[in-house]
């Protein structure tokens, strides 16, 4: 075992990477901004940085349940965490700073590989403890045979597996598809300006800046979305997961759809359409830990708290609504490729859900996502599909959770006015109508909103949350 068990924690005592590196990335010439005004750049962060102490922190409680697990060694709870991360391995933030003032922040731990999150991090580390008797089972060892960073390697990722029976052939988005495209969802958290809301209060609060920061977007839960139209109709709302059938968009015809937004850290809610409303990747905010030392008026202090709430729900993921999956016999018999078959069958063990919430987004079968984009070189990486429509969610008990689907590229917008739907877009379907995708958790970068089709940034939501816990956090009102 490579690991040492000290009065203070963990102490990992072997490296696959050990000694001083360069890289590359990290410059010493002061960043400068590209063609769009956004600023980016590296920096590293030492170990008593908090931001590095939270990765050794769950590092180190993944790695004493594993040591448990493993070796049967019991690792008191006072030393459940990293001395320091393997020899070799630099964890660095990557600092966007967009013209509009937002910033975004994204920590990756470099090592043998790009780990993007403690979760993809932990089975190599587990590897790295171990006698290596076992090949290493981390989506990057697994995925490249450990040579050359590619797409980040989740295994799967790229191969085309004939289609599951639950998703027949059919056109790829119809009408009643399209119109879940743009709706926020229950349990989802947007940003709420202000100053379109008609509360003169909350039009105060939406003045008060102080630096750079600004109260104009404060965040907000969907708490209840209704359609209206000429009849009155309202629509049912039962549980987040169970949203994807019901159809309800504002852009649709007579109905017009108001949504029920609590406003985290305040009393106050907003009953709003949704131009008050916006998804919340289109704007990042990224708090310096040292603000709460600084004399700040009430508002700010509240803001500032809902925030760093979030931050926690967007590292994290939920899964809803689970069932029970069956793979036909009839459509097995039909398959030759044994190993296909076994494929198949073994998938009926994992629990299958409907929905799972990401980060601050709830994402549902059926749903068109965005992928994550290669920042490493690959060669094909016009093949490889952007978004994917996705058939089935479920927890595989090696991989986690895995996505399956059909890929796509898009192409053109092919109508520039009006509203607009998701069909007004060229989809270059990637795979047959007999195959389809699996791809990981990692791979997911979020929800496609035909109202903001050009968010490009991730939601890493790599940590699982139970679904009570998140309503703990956010605060136990909401449901
Ligand atoms: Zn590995």
């Amino acid at each position: 075992m490579n690991a040492e068990i000290t009065p203070g924690g963990i102490n990992i005592t072997y490296s696959d990477c050990p000694g001083e590196r360069e890289f590359p990335f990290e410059t010493t010439k002061p960043p400068i901004s590209d063609s769009k005004g956004i600023i980016s750049y590296f920096e590293r962060i030492g170990n008593d940085n908090p931001k590095a102490e939270h990765w050794l922190k769950k590092l180190g409680e993944v790695l004493a349940s594993y040591l448990y697990r493993t070796f049967n060694i019991k690792v008191p709870e006072e030393a459940c965490v990293l001395t320091g991360f393997p020899d070799g391995y630099v964890l660095f933030q990557n600092v966007k700073k967009y013209a509009n003032g937002t910033t975004r922040n994204d920590r990756y731990l470099y090592g043998r590989y790009r780990f993007r999150s403690t979760n993809e991090f932990s089975p190599h580390m587990f590897w790295l403890v171990s006698d290596k008797s076992q090949p290493c089972s981390c989506q990057y060892c697994t995925g490249s045979g450990g040579g050359s960073r590619k797409r980040h390697a989740s295994n799967n990722f790229q191969q085309k597996t004939p289609k599951r029976t639950k998703v027949q052939s059919k056109p790829k988005f119809d009408s009643s598809e399209q119109i879940i495209q743009t709706v926020y969802r229950r349990g989802e958290i947007v940003w709420v300006d202000l100053t379109k809301t008609d509360d003169e209060s909350l039009q105060q609060i939406a003045k008060e800046n102080i630096d750079n920061i600004s109260t104009r977007y404060w965040p907000g839960i969907i708490y209840l979305r209704e359609k209206k139209n000429i009849s009155q109709n309202i629509s049912q709302n039962k549980s987040p997961g169970s949203d994807t059938t019901s159809n309800s968009d504002d852009s649709y015809n007579t109905n017009k759809v108001f949504y029920l937004v609590k406003l985290l850290m305040l009393k106050q809610k907003v009953y709003t359409d949704r131009k008050t409303i916006s998804p919340w990747l289109t704007r990042t905010r990224d708090i310096p830990d040292d603000y709460y030392l600084k004399e700040i008026n009430m508002s700010l202090q509240l803001y500032i708290k809902a925030i760093q709430k979030i931050k926690i729900i967007v590292d994290s993921y939920t899964p809803m609504n689970s069932y029970k999956y069956k793979e036909s016999s009839r459509r097995l018999a039909e398959i030759k490729d044994s190993k296909e078959r076994k494929r198949l069958q073994e998938m009926e063990k994992f629990p299958h859900y409907n929905a799972i919430l990401f980060g601050t987004e709830l994402i549902c079968v059926e749903d068109i996502v965005r992928l994550t984009t290669i920042t490493e070189m690959s060669e094909n990486i016009n093949m490889e599909p952007k978004f994917l429509k996705i058939s089935s969610i479920y927890e595989h008990s090696k991989k986690g959770i895995q996505f399956t689907g059909d890929g796509f590229l898009r192409g053109k917008l092919l109508n520039e006015k009006g509203k607009r739907s998701i069909n007004d877009f060229t989809w270059i379907p990637l795979n047959k109508d007999n195959e389809e995708y699996t791809v990981d958790l990692a791979d997911i970068a979020g929800r496609f909103y035909v109202a903001y089709p050009n968010i490009e940034e991730i939601m890493q939501s790599q940590s699982f949350l139970k679904l009570k816990d998140r309503w703990a956090i956010l605060g136990n009102e909401c449901l």
